[in-house]
């Protein structure tokens, strides 16, 4: 499979690895917005959120809850952020799905995560409540 992910994990493309265990591998992102940006992937192939197993994704998130304690101590931001983007139109560059550690400082100057805050049209967000409501299957 042409996925520079599952070549990050098959070793075939290197990376500076700071975690792995039998699902899970973690690598310090080459493209880093902020000191300390690192990356956490499933190794079984997965494109998005809508693809990836839930072991697999547990897993990832387990590694994600992890990292971020080793990161605080190592780094001592003033906070962090977790990014999980899934699809083109959400920003997904590499389409094997990755949860960004993005440490972060006050003044740091990055914009993730600020947007204006506007009321919304509160019959449209109860209508849009019901209808995912009556889609999630336990
Ligand atoms: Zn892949």
């Amino acid at each position: 499979m042409d996925c520079i992910f599952c070549k990050i994990v098959s070793g075939e493309i290197p990376s500076v690895k700071v975690y792995e265990d039998d699902r899970v591998l973690a690598f310090m992102d080459i493209n880093p917005i902020n000191e300390g940006h690192l990356l956490i992937i499933p190794k079984a192939h997965a494109a998005t959120i809508h693809e990836i197993a839930e072991g697999d994704f547990l897993a990832v998130m387990s590694a994600t809850r992890k990292l971020s304690a080793a990161v605080k101590k190592t780094l001592n931001p003033d906070g962090i952020n977790l990014l999980q983007l899934n699809g083109k139109a959400a920003n997904q560059v590499v389409p094997h799905l990755h949860v960004h550690i993005v440490p972060r400082w006050f003044g740091d100057g990055l914009t993730i995560s600020q947007w204006e805050m506007v009321a919304g049209n509160m019959e449209k967000i109860k209508a849009i409540a019901e209808k995912i409501q009556r889609e999630i299957v336990n």
